[in-house]
């Protein structure tokens, strides 16, 4: 091969030695100073990225839940209350005054917001969310916090202009044609979704669901029993499902009574092996995780015939704190495996922000299951990576980690498919670039093979300058990304 052809960026710098030269322990003794030495690197590359576990972290967000109480004149025994943060979103139309009050926000954001609440798109913080966020606007270190829920304007202009087509305009994943009855949605063999509650305590911008999620915890989100049963009567009459994803929506809105009332239902079909609660409670609001909740989720755990999976969605190291440990240990407690699904966007893609966040997951105790390319949706345009920079990120960065905390496998999202592996060029091919830089590929659904389906051409909605002049805005050097250009 010829290694030269990647500009060095970790190693530069550091003297490479030759096996061919020296051999045994002299060899060894080399090596292992060389690996020093990078390993030295990447701990300096870390230090970028504090977590919510820091002490310093920890101190600074004493600090900002104290704000919040005093401003709402409310005591450490309501911040523990999940309730009590239900009761106190940000949301509506005085959501940007009250916040302004918290956290100083720059102008863009300040205009966003208010477009957002004015325009009845989907926004919403919960109190718990907001004490993650520095009190400054600088975004050294909550960026990908920020940009979880306060919108980009572009974001904000093409929801607005989309209000009347949005159902359909923005549902990517094809959502409309692979439901085959209200709630559930079915993609592949062995699995459906379910989707019990179609809201959640605060809102995502790049939410997939988008088009059908109306605001934070909105009365209508719940559905009648009768299209609840009908839809737990589906499984039970599709013994192929052997695994069930609840999701929504945010499904630990529900009443642990309501809930358990649904795991009762999958616990009585022979044929679910699996069920898997896809939930973000641990990092929006972790006071909803009481024992009582934990206990009841772990009871429908039974060795050698059923295994609970909870799937959470962490974004940044930042993200996890003591209380999310907290909750993670209930879990946990219970016999149920926690895992984590990344959504890879700009606001954490940074050289080693995701393997800052892979640490922190571990030492919470939540493995690594999906790194999401995230939805190729135009108002998104943001969030999205160039699919190059998602590729280099597990060459260069996740694999000097140890086996056990890079598990989780990349994927790219088909419409109306699911999930694309992209390691391999049986799984894609870069086609074309157009005049702008945009990459052309060519993705190969996981069902080409088995089934005569056309695959399917997607357009990066970013290209590699344009990320790469984002970043720069941001104060990163562009050459320290510089082999990405040879990733596709
Ligand atoms: S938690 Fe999930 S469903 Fe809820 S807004 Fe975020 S991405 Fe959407």
């Amino acid at each position: 091969g010829r290694p030269s052809i990647y500009p060095s960026f970790l190693a530069e710098g550091i003297e490479y030695f030759d096996f061919s030269k020296i051999k045994g322990r002299e060899a060894g003794r080399a090596r292992s100073d060389y690996l020093d030495r990078l390993g030295s690197r990447i701990n300096r590359w870390l230090k970028r990225y504090p977590s919510g576990l820091d002490p310093e972290t920890i101190e600074k967000r004493k600090q900002n839940r104290k704000r919040i109480l005093d401003f709402f004149g409310a005591s450490l025994e309501d911040w523990q209350d999940y309730k009590w943060h239900y009761k106190h979103i940000f949301r509506g139309k005085d959501a940007l005054e009250k916040l302004e009050k918290l956290i100083m926000l720059t102008e863009e954001e300040k205009k966003a917001i208010k477009m957002a609440t004015e325009y009845r798109i989907p926004f919403g913080i919960t109190p718990y969310y907001l004490h993650l966020m520095d009190y400054e606007p600088h975004r050294k270190y909550d960026a990908a916090v920020r940009a979880q829920v306060i919108p980009p304007i572009h974001y904000v202009e093409n929801m607005a202009k989309h209000r009347q087509d949005r159902e359909y305009a923005m549902d990517f994943m094809g959502e409309h044609d692979t439901s085959p009855i209200d709630l559930v949605t079915r993609r592949y063999p062995k699995v459906a979704i379910i989707k019990p509650y179609d809201s959640c305590p605060q809102i995502c911008v790049y939410c997939q669901r988008n088009w059908e999620i109306t605001g934070p915890l909105e009365p209508g989100a719940m559905p009648s029993r009768e299209v609840l049963e009908a839809a737990l009567d589906w499984y039970a009459e599709h013994p192929q499902i052997m695994d069930v994803l609840i999701t929504g929506g945010e499904p630990l809105v529900l009443s642990d009574q309501m809930l358990e009332r649904i795991l009762e239902r999958f616990a009585e079909m022979e044929h679910i092996t699996s069920i898997r609660i896809a939930s973000r409670i641990v990092v929006t609001l972790p006071f909803r995780v009481t024992d009582e909740t934990a206990e009841m989720l772990g009871s429908f755990y039974e060795e050698g015939r059923r295994f609970i999976y909870y799937v959470t969605h962490v974004e940044s190291a930042y993200e996890i704190t003591p209380e999310l440990v907290e909750a993670v240990k209930k879990l946990r407690k219970q016999g149920i495996y926690v895992y984590n699904q990344q959504v890879f966007t700009q606001w954490n893609s940074r050289r080693f922000e995701t393997v800052a966040l892979r640490i922190a997951l571990k030492k919470a105790g939540i493995d690594p299951y999906y790194c999401f390319y995230p939805k190729g949706k135009w108002e998104h345009k943001d969030y999205i990576v160039p699919v190059a920079r998602i590729i280099q990120e597990r060459k260069e960065e996740a694999r000097l980690l140890p086996g056990i905390y890079r598990t989780e496998e990349p994927v790219f999202n088909v419409p109306r498919l699911g999930k694309n592996h992209l390691r391999s060029w049986q799984d894609h091919e870069l086609i074309m670039i157009r005049p702008d830089g945009r990459r052309v590929y060519l993705w190969h659904p996981w069902e080409k093979n088995i089934a005569l389906v056309n695959p399917y051409i997607y357009t990066d909605i970013v290209s590699i300058k344009m990320y790469l002049d984002n970043l720069k805005k941001r104060g990163e050097n562009p050459e320290d990304y510089q082999s990405i250009w040879y990733y596709y």
